[in-house]
């Protein structure tokens, strides 16, 4: 039977990218070794890194002046290096739902921290639009897509202050004006790459600020002087980062991107917006067009296992939701195609008619 991956994250690639990565695996260019034994200073592999950071240069129109790197420890370390790179006394954070919060807790350990806005009262189910920064932070941090409870910032927020953006799950889902930014980052595993490399990027003009001494691994600085080659890095990540970024290319880019994550989207949530069954849990205005998170209503909770068992039966993986929402998460990042949405929504349909 044909499966269509939902998860989460780590998620769905496309075929030839998983297929060229693995191929590399076995061996690397004709190299007659495995990626895998293959040094990160030897000369196949500089290009590797050479052409990710050109590629993600070229696909976001990264305007001069900012670095690209490729780094380990997850989103969840940036939660900790932004603030230790930028926080001097206070810093701006918008709390959009768990991961927000988990960077807002990782701040508070090196200053104080304003929240500018929650939807917390409404279980995360919107992002706040009514909110204003304080010049006087040193930062303001976004989620733009909040991947647990299918939400999404869809805008680039016009900051009077350098504005740092988690980006883990809607990276290249859309053009986006970097120069409104500071820094940019994300966990490679829902839209980049496999699971095992971090991409940060950062206006190198903004480093270098903070007064207090900051361990080597954990300096931007370092990072941008050695080019992500101050230690090992995750080098068959970045082989399959690569892959995928050339697959965007390929497909025609960000503005590509953006279409079909539309079009996914639109199939989608029209389907629960009709079935008898289900509803959303995003208010309409803040829906993701990432991770589409919908519930059973009330009157039809009973069936929630009937419905997780008949979708799995279907080919359907990854749509059970996540415990902080319940219900159903269809998570339908950059390789998801049209006929996985469908697939989906014939589902539904045929699930409905049966009750
Ligand atoms: C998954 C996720 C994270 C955590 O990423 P790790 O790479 O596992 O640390 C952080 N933020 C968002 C928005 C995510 O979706």
């Amino acid at each position: 039977m044909k499966k269509y991956n939902f998860n989460a994250g780590p998620s769905i690639l496309p075929q030839e990218v998983m297929q060229a990565t693995a191929q590399a695996c076995i061996d690397f260019e004709g190299s007659g070794l495995s990626l895998m034994e293959t040094s990160h200073r030897a000369k196949n592999f500089q290009p590797v890194v050479d052409e990710a950071v050109a590629l993600f240069k070229e696909l976001l129109e990264i305007p001069e002046g900012y670095s690209v790197l490729f780094l380990g420890g997850g989103a969840s370390l940036q939660f900790c290096m932004v603030p230790f790179n930028f926080l001097e006394k206070k810093a701006a954070y918008l709390n959009t739902g768990v991961w927000a919060s988990k960077a807002i807790k990782e701040a508070k350990i090196f200053g104080e921290v304003v929240e500018v806005a929650s939807s917390k009262d409404k279980n995360f189910t919107y992002v706040p639009r009514d909110f204003e920064i304080p010049t006087d932070a040193d930062y303001m941090h976004v989620t733009t897509n909040n991947t647990i409870y299918g939400t999404e910032l869809l805008k680039d927020l016009d900051s009077p202050i350098p504005l740092m953006a988690d980006m883990s799950s809607d990276i290249l889902s859309r053009p986006v004006d970097v120069s409104k930014y500071a820094v940019i980052y994300g966990g490679a595993q829902k839209n980049l790459s496999m699971a095992g490399v971090t991409f940060v990027i950062v206006k190198e003009d903004l480093l270098g600020r903070v007064s207090r001494p900051i361990p080597t691994m954990l300096d931007y600085r370092t990072h941008v002087k050695k080019g992500s080659m101050f230690n090992t890095p995750p080098t068959v990540p970045i082989y399959c980062a690569l892959q995928n970024l050339r697959w965007i290319k390929k497909q025609g880019g960000v503005a590509e991107m953006e279409r079909r994550a539309k079009e996914r989207a639109e199939i989608v949530y029209s389907e629960i917006d009709r079935n008898k069954l289900f509803v959303g849990t995003a208010e309409t205005d803040s829906r993701s067009r990432m991770n589409i998170t919908f519930v059973l209503k009330d009157e039809y909770q009973e069936l929630q296992d009937e419905f997780l068992a008949f979708a799995t039966g279907r080919g359907m993986v990854g749509v059970k939701g996540h415990r902080d929402v319940g219900g159903f998460r269809a998570s339908c990042y950059n390789a998801m195609t049209v006929e996985g949405c469908k697939a989906l929504v014939e589902c539904m349909k045929d699930f409905e008619k049966t009750h």
